[in-house]
């Protein structure tokens, strides 16, 4: 019997995981949900002797059910394999009292290589499963990080093209080069001369026109979406919480059965939900720490059960979690409400019409798992600063929200169970922030030469992804206003 998927927003048929993964988001506007989580069958004893690919067939297999285990394992291989600097793939690092959880050695070195390595051939296959004859055009609006993951991930997969827009003044210089640099064919770059929200927006209007779809359908093609709302991106993200409480097992660093608390730096609740999956299969997680930055709706949500999005935006040195509307959460409220989808819509209208809506006590108490925290600008640098001076281990300004928030957590709790922290970049991807966090000396070098120096003060070697970039040429160079880009996705796909 195949597991199916159900919208969050209705009550309509269920459909398979290779159709949830096609469509992305649900037409009604809800997020595909499976209709009851699995159990993991194989015991941690057995999943310690295996290595990632393999953990990663165990797992996927329980939600992608339609999927043979040739095609998973196929989908698999080609994902995880030396675009990852290292065989473990997710490697765990102790340092002052937690386990980092590295999700960092991909292409793009950060922690959406871990789905968008993957998402790009789950989604090719469910179109062959599905009779899909049309090329999918990946569209995407980015501010920063998924672009380039999704580009790495999707560039040269046969029967795709992806189009990726991004603010022209609105990414770091090493986010920027990161993606007009990108090579394959099938991929496109560009620059609008506008913010992110008016990237998103546009990328938005197109996916709702209609006329614009029925052009591309006679040309044979269709728009597919490659943002974290997809569940082949959800998926692929459980993977690894059950591979590192299985390494832990297996160095001798816990026993069989006991628990371990998770810590996650947040944004789109994307990573945190994975955790929360991975403890619902079976793996003893007790608690989910949430570690926001100074955009802590998530951190006053889970204090005082209201969520509320009306307040100002702040730019922090981790800009992958400056986000005031977490789409994942809506799963989670999905889940707190028994699984009602009248409740769901009556939420999110809420929170689309006055920016805020209030959970019962019932919900919260379902939630009861989650512990909420957040760390200021000051408090992220010192948190880099003291671990580094204190262990000499260099940690990114994102896992460094979650590193402080992890140290508050035990000091106000008696709780001394043993901690993964989710490590969600690499610091070479943030250089600057984390090298001023160090010392005030290295304000006035250029990036490149930041990069130099942090390899030398933490004994690591660049990563590729930022050596391929120093000398590499530019390959995107198109420019457009918001209101052309309609016409440069046409121009693309003539
Ligand atoms: C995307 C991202 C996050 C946030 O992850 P969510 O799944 O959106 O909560 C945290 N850190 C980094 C570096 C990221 O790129």
């Amino acid at each position: 019997m195949n597991l199916m998927y159900q919208s969050t927003r209705s009550n309509s048929e269920p459909i398979t995981a290779s159709q949830a993964i096609l469509k992305g988001l649900s037409s009604d506007g809800g997020l595909y949900v499976p209709v009851s989580i699995p159990k993991l069958f194989v015991t941690t004893e057995e999943l310690s002797k295996m290595t990632y690919q393999e953990v990663a067939f165990e797992v996927m297999k329980l939600f992608f059910t339609d999927f043979s285990d040739d095609e998973l394992k196929k989908c698999i291989n080609k994902a995880y394999d030396e675009k990852f600097d290292t065989e473990e793939i997710a490697p765990l690092v102790y340092a002052d009292g937690a386990y980092y959880l590295e999700l960092f050695h991909g292409s793009t070195i950060a922690f959406k290589d871990m789905a968008l390595s993957i998402l790009p051939h789950l989604l090719t296959t469910a179109a062959k499963k599905n009779q899909v004859k049309d090329e999918i055009v990946i569209l995407t609006a980015t501010s920063g990080d998924t672009g380039k993951a999704a580009l790495a991930g999707f560039a040269d997969v046969e029967g795709t093209k992806i189009i990726v827009f991004y603010p022209k003044d609105g990414v770091s210089p090493i986010q920027e080069k990161q993606m007009i640099t990108q090579t394959g064919d099938n991929t496109f770059v560009i620059g609008i001369r506008g913010n992110f929200d008016d990237a998103q927006n546009g990328v938005k209007i197109m996916f709702n026109d209609k006329e614009l779809e029925a052009e591309l359908k006679t040309k044979g093609y269709q728009f597919s979406s490659a943002n974290s709302i997809n569940i082949g991106r959800l998926v692929p993200q459980i993977v690894y919480y059950v591979y590192s409480y299985v390494n832990l097992l297996k160095n001798g660093e816990i026993k069989d059965g006991e628990q371990i608390n998770v810590v996650v730096p947040t944004g789109n609740f994307g990573n945190i939900l994975a955790a929360y999956y991975a403890k619902a299969l079976g793996l003893p997680i007790d608690k989910l720490i949430c570690a926001s930055n100074d955009n802590k709706v998530l951190y006053d949500f889970f204090q005082t059960g209201v969520y509320d999005r009306n307040r100002e935006f702040i730019l922090t040195s981790s800009p992958s979690m400056d986000i005031l509307i977490s789409s994942n959460l809506e799963r989670l409220i999905y889940i707190a409400t028994g699984c009602n989808a009248d409740k769901t819509i009556e939420l999110m209208k809420a929170l689309s019409k006055e920016g805020k809506y209030d959970i019962t006590e019932d919900m919260k108490d379902i939630m009861k798992d989650f512990i909420a925290g957040y760390a200021g600008e000051q408090q992220t640098a010192e948190t880099i600063k003291s671990l580094y001076e204190k262990t000499g281990y260099v940690i990114d300004t994102h896992t460094a929200v979650a590193a402080y928030v992890y140290n508050q957590y035990k000091a106000n709790s008696n709780d001394t169970k043993k901690a993964i922290i989710a490590s969600t970049a690499s610091p070479y991807k943030f250089t600057r922030s984390v090298m001023n966090a160090i010392d005030e000396q290295y304000e006035s070098m250029t990036d490149f030469e930041l990069v130099d120096e942090l390899s030398k003060l933490s004994g690591t070697t660049v990563p590729n992804a930022i050596e391929d970039i120093r000398s590499a040429p530019v390959l995107h160079d198109t420019v457009c206003d918001v209101d052309k880009m309609k016409e440069v996705v046409l121009s693309i796909l003539k």
